[in-house]
């Protein structure tokens, strides 16, 4: 007998997407009636969402909230934490993408509202992730159909990743070394907050290495499931990955995280394999050192250096008497006020708070020379 799991795929483009959202609702009717309800999108970085499969397209994400709106909710949350190069600057990412146009009055920064938790795997590790999501009456997950040189793909259970505030991202790049051992953070970021939906953008996808690789192919589908386990699954098999291709959806078989067995999920629609999809292979690249779009070349431990190594600076000449935003925002009390905040460095996590909270632009994120130091001797 199947497991409850079911994916619905539909053809769709962005100018037709407002039907394929009704499609999505009608298949898995979430009750939203009087609930918070938060919707997460993949918001990595800014881009051209026309003409790249960087980000969720802004006109799905458009067409989710006018649906959402009908169904009487107390509140629509909008946000992501952004990553690679943007960390700090969500609002930005979300203004120059077109994502804040779509979201309207329901954007909010996620990034300012941090909870601490503590994760196991791949190592023992307090973490700030993002309030709104673990505390959702209902959970949203826009994802958005993609490639990583890495993961091998970026699909559903990845979106999670962004519960991961800031450059904390770069922290476990850097460390996990092996696609296994990321494989598991992955793993960590989802369970916290397992989605009552998801619905991907497949309307313009990515091809070649993600998360930010230049290459696209339009499959023209929007996907929905009640598992995004089961989603991933999926779209592994569309892009042409062969079971356990996918290091994260091994670990979710293996934990009884949703349902990885194609024959066990109910699928409604074309999930054949798209012909001649560029996507990663697993060696050699699925090593630490893997090819990306971001910056068009390999990324690499030197990559994540100083990405790790950031640390936030304060220009005191911006920093505006009687504020204090950057401190209230700071999850580990790491910041002493004053003018300019003094950092206590060996408290700082990367969460990237204190510079989404400062509207002087007297934040910077710079590699702090001491720590690079200390990291090259590791
Ligand atoms: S948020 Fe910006 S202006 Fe306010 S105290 Fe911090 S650095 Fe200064
Ligand atoms: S100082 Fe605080 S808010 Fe800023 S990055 Fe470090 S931990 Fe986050």
């Amino acid at each position: 007998m199947g497991s409850s799991s079911r994916v619905v795929i539909i053809e769709s483009t962005y100018a037709t997407c407002a039907q394929a959202v009704e499609q999505a609702f009608a298949a898995f009717p979430v009750a939203v009636a009087g609930k918070r309800v938060v919707v997460k999108v993949n918001a990595i970085r800014a881009c051209d969402p026309d003409n790249s499969a960087i980000v969720t397209h802004p006109a799905l994400l458009k067409a989710v909230i006018a649906k959402l709106e009908t169904l009487g909710p107390r509140e629509i949350i909008v946000g992501d934490s952004v990553g690679t190069e943007s960390y700090g600057n969500s609002r930005q990412v979300f203004d120059t993408t077109g994502l804040i146009a779509a979201a309207g009055p329901h954007y909010r920064n996620l990034s300012l509202n941090l909870k601490m938790v503590d994760v196991e795997r791949p190592f023992k590790r307090s973490v700030a992730v993002l309030r709104d999501v673990l505390e959702a009456d209902v959970y949203i997950s826009l994802a958005k159909m993609k490639t990583h040189g890495m993961t091998m793909l970026s699909g559903a259970v990845k979106n999670n990743y962004g519960l991961l505030a800031g450059a904390q991202k770069s922290w476990y790049h850097y460390y996990s070394e092996r696609p296994e051992l990321f494989a598991e953070i992955l793993i960590e970021m989802y369970r916290l907050a397992v989605p009552d939906l998801v619905i991907m953008d497949g309307i313009l996808a990515m091809e070649g290495y993600g998360p930010c690789s230049p290459e696209v192919r339009r499959v023209n589908k929007v996907l929905a499931s009640n598992d995004a386990v089961a989603l991933d699954a999926v779209i592994a098999r569309m892009m042409g990955f062969a079971k356990d291709e996918v290091p994260y959806l091994r670990i979710a078989r293996e934990q009884g995280l949703g349902e990885t067995d194609l024959d066990a999920i109910r699928i409604e629609g074309d999930c054949a394999p798209i012909a001649g999809f560029n996507r990663p292979t697993v060696t050699p690249e699925s090593t630490y050192c893997y090819l990306s779009g971001v910056g068009g070349g390999k990324t690499s431990r030197t990559f994540f250096a100083d990405r790790v190594c950031y640390r936030p600076v304060f220009r005191a000449e911006c920093c505006t008497p009687g504020c204090t935003a950057c401190v209230d925002a700071c999850p580990v009390a790491a910041l002493k006020p004053g003018i300019p905040p003094e950092l206590l460095s060996e408290r700082c996590n990367l969460c990237s708070a204190c510079r989404e909270s400062c509207t002087h632009d007297a934040v910077r994120f710079v590699p702090d020379p001491a720590l690079l130091g200390e990291l090259s001797r590791t």
